[in-house]
């Protein structure tokens, strides 16, 4: 049996062209606050066709300043999916802000467009789709919603670098004011640790520049006081200290050069374990509608009913077999911090029954044909012997 390595559900590739460039920067004037930081914003920004992105040093600070920007505070209300990562949550929770949590749909695992409206009251403040796994959700009708009701709409879009939605990109903002990306290692690239809002707005695109700097600003243009020599700045609101720095901007750039390879290489192995699992007794796998260029962060399988309650064994014997499967996600609110803020289980559903289901299986670009292989062929040991 194999295996000295165990395959994880999701890792970095990290070539000598990124080694290069970090190197670069080590030996230049500035390690932070420098030029690579505008060039990576820059050239995200034109990868998702918005006019502005910020980057942070993680996508959950990305996360809090997006919501910072749009006001978000602690009479408000926001509505999201409870099938995500807590950072989604847990940012609006650091502004005093109360999350709402809005059932999934049981084939994407994406928040359920038809259940929204009845989530929003008067303190309802934001909308934050999460494109679950990196399949968009159905983001003209958020939209519609959001405009009715006068919502905004930030999209958790830390699982959908280089997904479409009806042909446009995910980050592009034509259904939301601000989209918001992770660059954690799992993710689809990588700068270590950091994240980045992207938003078509110049006041927001200046409230989150502000933000990440400690409420700071240096632009005379914006100064509340006399100038009072060259060195003056002022600070007009409690920021943080969210900066990249220009080491890890500079992998950045370096991995945008192959994001297009990553995502297809991303979409040619879903291809070929959709088609090794079609059909197949134990479990449903991923779906695309026909609005969606599915980005594949994960490639989530759900156990039919039949095999919901052997899921522990399943995960197990995967394991064992050097199958770094992993689950995606525990629902928010039953985490135990959620419940001493209140919420209950039973609270969603379709959300819990996605939870006992649900596997992630190997699936990130350096994966090899024959990790590939290996993972259907031990999938398909570990539930015939299941099922026996
Ligand atoms: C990764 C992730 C985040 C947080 O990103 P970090 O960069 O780890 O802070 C937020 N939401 C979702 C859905 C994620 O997958």
């Amino acid at each position: 049996m194999r295996k000295e390595r165990v395959l994880p559900y999701g890792r970095q590739w990290i070539d000598e062209e990124d080694i290069k460039a970090v190197v670069e920067v080590l030996k230049s004037d500035f390690i932070t606050q420098g030029p690579k930081i505008r060039e990576f914003e820059e050239k995200i920004a034109k990868f998702v066709g918005a006019k502005y992105a910020v980057v942070f040093n993680s996508g959950t600070s990305a996360l809090h300043a997006a919501y910072f920007a749009f006001g978000l505070s602690s009479e408000d209300e926001f509505i999201t999916s409870p099938i995500t990562f807590a950072a989604t949550a847990n940012a609006g929770l650091y502004l005093r802000a109360k999350p709402v949590f809005c059932d999934i749909e049981r084939d994407t695992g994406n928040v359920n467009v038809k259940l929204i409206e009845e989530k929003i009251t008067s303190h309802t403040k934001l909308i934050v789709p999460v494109h679950y796994a990196g399949h968009p959700c159905d983001m003209e009708k958020i939209k519609e919603i959001a405009d009715k009701y006068g919502l905004f709409v930030v999209e958790d879009a830390c699982h959908a670098l280089g997904a479409e939605y009806k042909g446009s990109k995910i980050g592009s903002c034509k259904y939301s004011d601000a989209t918001v990306f992770s660059f954690h290692p799992v993710k689809h690239i990588t700068t270590g640790e950091g994240g980045v809002v992207a938003t078509n707005r110049k006041d927001i695109y200046e409230k989150l520049l502000m933000f990440r700097n400690h409420g700071i600003t240096k632009d005379e243009k914006k100064f509340l006081n006399q100038k009072e020599g060259d060195w003056y700045y002022e600070m007009h609101f409690l920021g943080f200290n969210y900066r990249m720095t220009d080491i890890q901007a500079a992998l950045g750039i370096s991995q945008l050069k192959k994001l297009d390879k990553f995502v297809k290489r991303r979409r040619e192995i879903a291809r070929i374990y959709n088609k090794a699992f079609k059909d197949n007794p134990y479990f449903d796998t991923p779906v695309e509608k026909d609005y969606a260029y599915h980005s594949y962060h994960l490639y989530s399988i759900r156990l039919k009913n039949e095999y919901k309650n052997r899921k522990k064994e399943v995960f197990q014997l995967l394991r064992r077999k050097g199958i770094g499967v992993q689950v995606h996600y525990i629902p928010v609110y039953l985490h135990p911090y959620y419940q001493q803020l209140g919420y209950r289980e039973g609270e969603c559903l379709l959300s819990e029954d996605f939870y006992r289901k649900e596997i992630s299986l190997p699936l990130y670009p350096a994966m090899t044909e024959e990790d590939v292989d290996y993972t259907i062929k031990a999938v398909f040991e570990v539930f015939e012997e299941v099922a026996k």
